[in-house]
């Protein structure tokens, strides 16, 4: 299977880790529309996922079939579940050349700090992942700043999520969730991005709604960037017409090429990775005209450089 692009390496900046812990999690929290005996079996059947659910290995390794398949070199993980980071560790450390990954943290816990430390120091992970309206913070609240302290210690970056927050997996199971959307401006990251300014921080999906607030911390702070992931649905929310060309002509005119990742957010099989959301953006950008050096950073370049990954 060929992808367009075949001459550019591709890094993923933003593909979900949905490991066995993450599978169990979410039959739990849906037991009670599942057979007593098989809430897993159920879980997968409705979301119509064939996924192993017994070895985050055996997972990672149907991810690294994938990527070889789709010519894919790296790809950073998203842990999808507050607890899961170890999952995502076992991924990475069995694939280290071609798998890396983020830890979730909420900072309203007060082992924050320590997680952080040992998902770095112990787990060998790249990034914390931050979510303000789903665990309930301001992110330039006083008390998380020492989450803050601890990620510059550490010398990784923050993905910060704002904007719309809408998990499929909660949705299907009909799950309420009261995620604040007004912990969600990414104005609210400005004051922290100036108190930090070698820790990189990125927002996913370019704002997801907050197109313009994301916008204008990134012009105000260099060490803010954009991940490109998803369909970037949320554009149909926008007020006035937008498409994703504009949105990507627009981010490359204040971020500039060297502060774009591009991610897919893929999540699960059989679906695997999506080409899709590659392929509409490869388009977008040659249509642009951007230069193959830039491609190649967006592609990959940057999060190889802002991860610190090897090559
Ligand atoms: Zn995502």
């Amino acid at each position: 299977m060929t992808r367009p692009l075949p001459d550019v390496p591709v890094v993923d900046a933003h593909v979900h880790f949905f490991s066995p812990d993450f599978i169990a999690a979410y039959a739990a929290l849906g037991k009670a529309q599942f057979p007593p005996d098989d809430a897993i079996g159920g879980l997968l059947r409705l979301m119509g996922w064939d996924m192993d659910f017994t070895d985050p290995v055996a997972l990672a390794t149907r991810w690294i079939r994938e990527m070889d398949e789709r010519q894919i070199s790296r790809m950073m993980l998203v842990t999808s579940w507050l607890w899961d980071e170890e999952s995502t560790a076992r991924a990475v450390q069995t694939y280290p050349d071609r798998l890396s990954g983020y830890a979730m943290i909420n900072p309203t816990q007060d082992i924050a700090e320590t997680r952080i430390r040992r998902a770095v120091n112990e787990l060998g992970l790249k990034g914390v992942t931050l979510f303000p309206a789903m665990h309930g913070f301001h992110v330039d609240a006083p008390e998380v700043y020492p989450v803050h302290e601890a990620i510059a210690q550490a010398k990784i970056p923050t993905f910060v999520h704002f904007g719309l927050l809408k998990i499929g997996i909660r949705d299907k199971l009909g799950l309420v969730s009261k995620f604040d959307l007004r912990l969600s401006n990414p104005l609210d990251l400005l004051p922290v991005a100036k108190d930090f300014p070698d820790t990189t921080f990125i927002i996913p999906h370019f704002g997801c709604g907050y197109f313009h607030e994301m916008l204008m911390v990134a012009a105000q702070c260099p060490n803010v960037c954009v991940d490109t992931s998803s369909s970037n649905s949320w554009i149909d929310l926008m007020p006035y017409s937008l498409t994703l060309k504009e949105v990507y002509k627009k981010t490359l005119a204040v971020l500039g090429p060297d502060r774009i990742l591009f991610g897919s957010d893929s999540t699960a099989f059989p679906k695997g990775w999506r080409q899709e959301v590659f392929e509409a953006q490869a388009a977008i950008l040659q249509d642009l005209g951007v230069s193959k050096e830039d491609l190649e950073n967006i592609f990959g370049g940057n999060a190889i450089r802002i991860f610190k990954l090897a090559g």
